[in-house]
């Protein structure tokens, strides 16, 4: 072979080749780790730009698989969520990927940073705080409804490009609030609430499935959408609800009506997200280009 190269070339395929053979029996570097800050109930958005054909690849984080997707540019991308109540600390997120038949790994570093969520103190009627037996029941079972709605996500991404604000209103800024209700300690508010008239159209904030609709004692009428891939939007406290459980909606389709459903004060529209279990702030999608 090449027999018919002059002697220069020969040495220089001769030359390509041992290069590629060294790469092929000995382990590839380490490659460079690198540590990023993120804040309580924030997303960290890892990138993978490989430069080779990959056959598969996933992240983990906190012993939990955090799926890869790949966006129309060759970069793959995973979505990493910060629970609100994450205690501070650094912890590893690492990446493994194969190509070619063999195994590479890469580790970064999450710095999780305290997030600024302040105190909302509320004064509820008795009965809606302190629940009796039947009522109790029912939020058990609500909860675990609930709970499933988040576990099953699906494999693939039905979202694309930046998310849209569901409701055109003013945002409160109780995301993550520490909250006091008739002046004891209850669980942190683990979405946005952002008010707007009762009758005021929901829209979704993009592309997913309606994986469930009810009529819960807190949440009161209620609508989650599943994106794909891990995350989860909610709407709490509808007059209305416009879909039905299995629907594929498109960005700035009405999903419902603004209303004072279930445990509230005044009308306004709770939108909530979950990424990876991780309750985080849905305002962190909204104009951003993660994909
Ligand atoms: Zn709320």
């Amino acid at each position: 072979m090449n027999s018919s190269l002059p002697q220069k070339h020969k040495n220089k395929v001769i030359f390509a080749w041992l290069i590629l053979f060294f790469l092929s029996v000995f382990p590839q570097p380490a490659l460079p780790e690198t540590k990023i800050q993120v804040k309580q109930g924030g997303i960290a958005r890892m990138t993978l730009e490989p430069g080779v054909p990959i056959s598969s690849i996933s992240g983990r984080f906190k012993d939990k698989t955090v799926p890869y997707f790949e966006t129309s540019k060759g970069i793959f991308v995973a979505l990493v969520g910060i629970d609100m109540d994450q205690v501070l600390g650094t912890i590893p997120f690492t990446t493994t990927w194969q190509s070619r038949g063999k195994t590479f790994t890469q580790k970064n570093l999450i710095e999780v940073q305290a997030g600024a969520f302040g105190l909302q103190k509320l004064t509820l009627p008795k009965n809606k705080v302190d629940l009796d037996a039947p009522t109790l029941k029912r939020v058990r079972g609500e909860k675990s409804r609930m709970k499933a709605a988040f576990a099953n996500s699906f494999e693939k991404r039905l979202w694309e490009g930046p998310f849209i604000a569901p409701v055109e209103g003013r945002r409160q800024g109780t995301f993550g609030r520490r909250r006091l209700i008739n002046g004891k300690p209850r669980r942190s508010h683990t979405g946005e609430d952002i008010s707007a008239p009762t009758g005021t159209p929901i829209l979704a904030p993009n592309a997913g499935k309606v994986v469930l609709v009810g009529h819960f004692f807190f949440n009161g009428r209620s609508v989650v959408i599943d994106h794909g891939l891990g995350l989860i939007s909610m709407y709490f406290h509808l007059s209305e609800v416009n879909v039905e459980k299995g629907a594929l909606v498109k960005i700035g389709e009405q999903i419902g009506l603004v209303g004072k459903s279930g445990r509230v004060t005044g009308p306004h529209l709770h939108w909530g997200m979950r990424l990876n279990n991780a309750k985080v702030d849905p305002y962190a999608f909204v104009d951003v280009v993660l994909d």
